[in-house]
């Protein structure tokens, strides 16, 4: 194990207004581009049946960019462009492998502004990140260092809802090694009520304050809801409730990465549920949305950091009855209403925990899978 590992760094920074108006002109020409490829591969799988391919997209975009309504589109680096075009790519690939929904457009109010930038469009000089189009370098604000020598192959510049900038660096880090061998191996059941549950017994709860965050954040978007359309106070109290949003997200994602970290630092394997997305879209509820997000986030970080570390993440399958079965005896039970939290075996008699049980169970699978 161990060897050169990719690893993101992400800054924030602050973009003079010319830099602000080139990059919000690059935001917007990629979502077009992003839109209008979606548009043309539906169309085309629509009438002609035909899939479509990242090279043919591509010569729309030099079509698109030759046309006189899309000129514009010269205006910016192509770069972000043609990225744009291959995470679509991505996207459908994932589909047809069934392991995600089908690609939606880019809404500019909903889905982040984001411009991705490889190594032809952007210079890297003694510390100092010049893109594209630009003659300045970006004003970052170096809040961690990057390791010694590193040198970014991509770069990824977006903008949060409430009007914050980031600049995320991949970079090859050296300085990831295997962590010392371990023995032990746990299950993760995903919660509701709990952000997590371990077959250790532990729960792990939700980020602290969240619940006095989104009381909040209600509050504001009451507040928001009240203001008359298209006035000042109405985009006020928009980057109101976008800052309480960014806020909520930030202290999530260090919670998870604690937890991810954690759990990868003290096990050889991690066993998890693999629940689908085809699963997760169904789901209205306010709060299973939430947990279902936070886990496809906890997912994410414990693979990626797992294949840093030389640890194992192993899946099992979804549809494995975890939270019926007797972890003790392994008799299968009919099925419990949500609402159940602690039941007895009628087998053995011993008395559990739902959640306990299931992250047993969990754990049981994933080390006969392996
Ligand atoms: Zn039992």
């Amino acid at each position: 194990m161990g060897g050169v590992v990719k690893r993101a760094f992400k800054y924030r920074f602050y973009p003079s207004p010319e830099q602000a108006e080139q990059l919000n002109r690059t935001f917007g020409c990629v979502r077009l581009v992003y839109n209008r490829a979606l548009e043309a591969r539906t169309r085309a799988w629509a009438v002609d049946r035909q899939r479509t391919t990242y090279v043919q997209t591509s010569a729309w975009l030099t079509e698109w960019k030759r046309s006189e309504e899309l000129g514009f589109l010269n205006e910016v680096s192509s770069v972000p462009l043609q990225q744009t075009l291959r995470h679509l790519q991505a996207g459908f690939a994932a589909f047809w492998d069934k392991r995600a929904r089908y690609p939606r457009f880019k809404s500019k109010r909903r889905s982040r502004a984001s411009a991705e930038y490889t190594r032809s469009a952007f210079r890297w000089r003694d510390g100092e990140l010049t893109l594209a189009k630009m003659d300045a370098p970006l004003d970052i604000v170096w809040s961690r260092p990057l390791p010694e020598g590193a040198q970014p192959s991509t770069v990824t510049v977006s903008r949060d809802a409430a009007g914050r900038w980031f600049v995320s660096l991949l970079v090859e880090d050296p300085t990831v090694t295997p962590l010392p061998p371990v023995d032990a191996a746990v299950g993760v059941d995903a919660g509701i009520i709990s952000l997590v549950t371990l077959s250790t017994g532990e729960k792990v709860s939700n980020p602290r304050h969240e619940g006095v965050d989104r009381r909040k954040l209600a509050r504001a978007q009451r507040d928001l809801s009240r203001k008359e359309k298209g006035s000042r106070n109405r985009a006020k109290a928009r980057v109101r409730v976008a800052r309480i949003h960014a806020r909520i997200a930030d202290r999530r994602r260090d919670h998870l990465h604690k937890l991810s970290t954690r759990l990868v630092r003290e096990n050889k394997a991690v066993v998890i549920e693999d629940l689908s997305v085809h699963i997760m879209v169904r789901n209205h509820c306010l709060a299973r949305a939430i947990s279902d997000a936070a886990w496809s986030e906890l997912r994410r970080m414990l693979e990626y950091k797992a294949a840093w570390y030389g640890r194992a993440v192993v899946a099992v399958d979804r549809w494995y009855p975890s939270s019926k079965t007797c972890s003790a005896c392994g008799r299968l039970h009919p099925a419990m209403p949500l609402s159940v939290r602690s039941w007895t075996c009628s087998g053995c008699g011993a008395e559990h925990d739902r959640d306990v049980n299931a992250a047993r169970n969990i754990l049981a699978a994933g080390l006969a899978e392996r």
